[in-house]
């Protein structure tokens, strides 16, 4: 029977990468040595799928990221926009 592996993400490093399955739900990250418990499974395969799905995973958690910093100026722009009060219902700021 091959060994079968799961995609873990560190809470500590955001590092995603293959695990062995095992009774145990404590891993240990390979990049920051945070002793922790699985949290969440991304994903189970043979160490290659397994590699490769970490892979695309952070690929993808960084475009995510990325995207939701845009979003979220975007929005705060907008909403800034929202916020002008017409001059004369606007209470004085003292300008
Ligand atoms: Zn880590």
């Amino acid at each position: 029977m091959p060994q079968v592996l799961r995609v873990v993400c560190c809470f500590q490093c955001r590092q995603f990468q293959s695990d062995i399955v095992k009774k145990s739900t404590k891993w240990t990250c390979n990049r920051c040595n945070t002793k922790q418990t699985l949290r969440k499974e991304y994903g189970r395969g043979s160490g290659l799928e397994c590699r490769l799905l970490a892979q695309q995973l952070s690929a993808k958690s960084c475009e995510t990221e990325g995207l939701l910093d845009q979003t979220l100026i975007e929005r705060l722009l907008l909403e800034d926009d929202d916020f002008e009060i017409p001059p004369d219902e606007g209470v004085g700021t003292g300008r």
